[in-house]
């Protein structure tokens, strides 16, 4: 039973679980814009019913693979040309060290991250590959991924629109994957749009490979960047289609919101970062349209307020790296887990360590690697305390 009574119609059908449509949804938010207070109680009675006061993180390191990427998006400086001081190209034995080194701090997720494709514009992409041994990236990431699990980390990878046979591949070592939606207007890839130069960001082109770890059934993350240029109304489209894949395969595990925040180097360096209010609203809105989702904001994006978030529907935040930059947003370094964990306890939050996949996917993956986690699992399928603090 919900003593939560609210005067928006809608809002109380959504505490009573019954469908309202898209224009519904739209017109909470315009309400919200004048008055949030309604939608945020909303959210939060539903993380506290789904998620309780736990909120999760991943302790991980990030493995920055390579950093070319044949796709220019005009809000993105993680990509790198070749011969500037912030291009990466990790050697086995980079890796190698790097793995040596999470594990002494005790990381749980090794997450690899690469541009897309970057073989098929540099040749610097190429002989880098030759030199260690492969014919593309998706092959150096499966054996990257093998490394990672030999030494006791669990791969999650982030390479951009694998194809479904890479995807197969990656999912014997890696227990979740990820896949930005961004958007899914396709008005953002139109001539002077940030996803004009970046083919590999049509909503169409990312769905696929969406719709094909649904098929493979792969604990997916997934996410949108918010602020970017969209309008209101291709938010709430984009959190629509995330919950119609959902609907269809079960195998989105987590909705990364991420808000935009203009990086120096770029196209889109003059742009404005997504306002709070706004940013606040689209996740209140993304937990009342999923509201057993598990909804994640990046903490060092909003590094002043990101515990006022907690008041607005998340229950994660992300992967946190004790050792690596955030290199997506290198001006951007990751709080102290301890800093994290006490402003969490302030707001009435207990921080918890879990896997890259939530325990409510476990029965996702093989036999082989759910018996990996079991080793430092508890009783709540997360990360054993004595393991990673
Ligand atoms: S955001 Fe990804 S696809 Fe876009 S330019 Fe950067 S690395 Fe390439």
């Amino acid at each position: 039973m919900n003593n939560l009574v609210l005067e928006s119609e809608s809002l109380n059908k959504v505490l009573e679980n019954k469908t309202i449509s898209f224009d519904d949804y739209f017109q909470i938010y315009q309400d919200a814009i004048k008055d949030s207070s309604e939608l945020i109680s909303t959210a939060q009675n539903l993380r506290k019913k789904f998620k309780g006061n736990t909120i999760t993180f991943s302790k991980k390191a990030f493995f920055n693979l390579i950093n070319m990427c044949k796709d220019t998006c005009t809000y993105c400086t993680y990509k790198a040309e070749p011969g500037e001081t912030k291009l990466s190209m990790m050697s086995k034995q980079q890796i190698k060290q790097m793995l040596n080194l999470a594990k002494k701090y005790r990381c749980v997720e090794a997450l690899f991250v690469t541009g897309e494709r970057p073989e098929q514009k540099y040749q610097e992409a190429k002989d880098w590959l030759k030199i260690n041994g492969f014919k593309s990236t998706a092959e150096y990431l499966v054996h990257a991924s093998e490394m990672a699990l030999e030494a006791g980390l669990f791969p999650h990878t982030n390479a951009g629109n694998l194809t479904i046979d890479e995807i197969r591949e990656l999912q014997k070592t890696n227990v979740s994957m990820g896949l930005m939606l961004e958007n899914s207007s396709e008005r953002l890839s139109q001539k002077g749009m940030p996803h004009y130069l970046a083919t590999s960001k049509r909503p169409k082109a990312r769905l696929e490979v969406l719709e094909n770890s649904g098929k493979l059934k792969i604990p997916m993350t997934t996410g949108i960047l918010v602020g970017i240029g969209e309008t209101p109304k291709e938010i709430i489209e984009s959190i629509f289609a995330i919950k119609k894949l959902h609907e269809k395969y079960g195998n989105i595990q987590e909705v990364i919101l991420q808000n935009f925040q203009p990086k120096q180097d770029t196209m889109m360096s003059d742009f404005p970062s997504a306002q709070e209010k706004y940013f606040k609203i689209i996740v209140s809105l993304a937990r009342i349209i999923m509201p057993d989702m598990n909804i994640q904001i990046p903490p060092n994006l909003s590094p002043q307020s990101y515990q006022s978030f907690l008041s607005v529907g998340i229950n994660d935040w992300g992967g946190i790296s004790p050792l690596t930059p955030d290199y997506v947003n290198p001006e951007f370094s990751w709080p102290e887990i301890k800093t994290i964990e006490e402003n969490s306890k302030n707001a009435g939050f207990e921080l918890k360590c879990r896997f890259p996949i939530y325990p409510e996917f476990f029965s996702f993956i093989s036999n082989e690697l759910r018996d990996k986690i079991s080793v430092i699992e508890n009783e709540e399928g997360l990360v054993k305390e004595e393991y990673w603090r």
